[in-house]
Formats: C-alpha cells, sequence, structure tokens
C-alpha cells in the first residue's frame, strides 16, 4: 500500500503526521512531509492500521491508500 495526498484538499494542522509519525514529518504549518521524501510513500505492513486511522480521521478527506 502507498499513502496518497490530495494536496488541494489539506489544510495543514499535521494531524495525519502525529498518528502516523513514522511515515510523515510535518512542515512549519502542519503539512505532512513524507519522511522518505516520495510522493506516495509504501506503508508498510506493520503501519497498516495507523495509517488507516489516519485516513479515516484526516477532517478533509485529503489522504487515502493505494493498494
Ligand atoms: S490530517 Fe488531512 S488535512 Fe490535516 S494535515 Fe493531514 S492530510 Fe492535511
Amino acid at each position: 500500500m502507498r499513502l496518497h495526498i490530495d494536496w488541494t484538499r489539506c489544510e495543514g494542522r499535521g494531524l495525519c503526521a502525529e498518528l502516523l509519525p513514522e511515515l510523515l514529518d510535518q512542515d512549519r504549518w502542519g503539512y505532512p512531509l513524507p519522511r522518505d521524501a516520495s510522493r506516495q510513500p509504501p506503508v508498510p505492513e506493520p503501519l497498516a492500521r495507523h495509517a488507516s486511522r489516519a485516513v479515516q480521521q484526516c477532517p478533509r478527506l485529503a489522504i487515502r491508500l493505494l493498494k
């Protein structure tokens, strides 16, 4: 799975980076920054549940998982 971020929807604040710190850092405004600097960071299996939770809790529906 990969994590896709829709930048046209994201409004920062960093909730996803707080829920998925292993994959996402955040800039000074709270916009998520994939730690591997890729556009769609791969989600290791052990983090799949955390990633799903981040997707469900994003208030802007700006992130999703791609299989
Ligand atoms: S939780 Fe959603 S809106 Fe908030 S920073 Fe992450 S992607 Fe953007």
